[in-house]
């Protein structure tokens, strides 16, 4: 369960401050797929990022499966985003000096995977989004959608009980979304992992558990799902 308690989150602006969330309270359910959505610039990214730990909140608390995020340390911050989380972006962010199964095992080597053991996980993954053969290949070698796959491979990679995903879909034409959306959702089923989504396709909210609308700096569930 994701608890996100009274967050604010304000940006300095000029000589004040731009008010993004407005003590927004919420809870995210445990290995439901969640949708969030809202108009461009409502605070999706930015509240994705407090839920990630890459950001703080200027204000409230922050609780995943019983832990404080808002009272670790950066260092605690992120071993906790190493072992809890993956995400997935919209524009990828593959390194591109490092091959696609070195993409997928870099997140094990830092967890501390032994590198036999994580090597032979990061084919498994890339078996599962269906690129093995393209394993000692490099990102800019391979299509939007394949990079996506790659991305989400290494989103997965060290079993984390969480994947956000920031408009997965955001950068690739409608044939490779549709592959991407089916993927992410079969992966979801498979692993039985809290997914967390931002997007704006009509086609992705109709396979998600619970959909979010983040908009004025407030979040609020939107009941029916059709
Ligand atoms: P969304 O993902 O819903 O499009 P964002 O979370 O990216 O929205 O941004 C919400 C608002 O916060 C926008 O007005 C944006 O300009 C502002 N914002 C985001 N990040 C920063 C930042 N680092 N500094 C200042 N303003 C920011
Ligand atoms: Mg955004």
């Amino acid at each position: 369960m994701i608890i996100l308690k009274n967050i604010s989150k304000r940006y300095p602006e000029g000589s004040g401050f731009r008010s993004v969330l407005e003590d927004i309270t919420a809870d995210i359910p445990e290995t439901a797929f969640s949708v969030l959505l809202g108009p461009s610039g409502s605070g999706k990214s930015t509240l994705l990022n407090i839920i990630s730990g890459i950001d703080l909140p200027t204000s409230g608390e922050i609780i995943i499966n019983g832990q404080n995020l808002t009272n670790m340390n950066e260092k605690r911050r992120t071993l906790f985003r190493r072992t809890q989380i993956g995400i997935v972006f919209q524009f990828f962010n593959l390194l591109p000096t490092l091959s696609v199964i070195d993409n997928v095992i870099l997140p094990m080597e830092l967890n501390g995977t032994k590198s036999k053991h994580a090597k032979s996980l990061a084919q498994d993954l890339l078996d599962t989004v269906g690129l093995l053969d393209r394993q000692n290949t490099f990102p800019d070698r391979l299509s939007g959608g394949e990079q996506q796959r790659v991305s989400i491979a290494r989103a997965l990679a060290s079993d984390p009980p969480i994947i956000l995903a920031d408009e997965p879909t955001g950068n690739l034409d409608s044939g490779n979304a549709n592959q991407i959306m089916t993927l992410l959702s079969d992966l979801h089923i498979k692993f039985k992992k809290t997914l967390v989504v931002v997007t704006h396709r009509n086609d992705f909210i109709k396979l998600a558990d619970k959909i979010f609308i983040v908009e004025d700096g407030q979040i609020s569930e939107r009941g029916d799902i059709s």
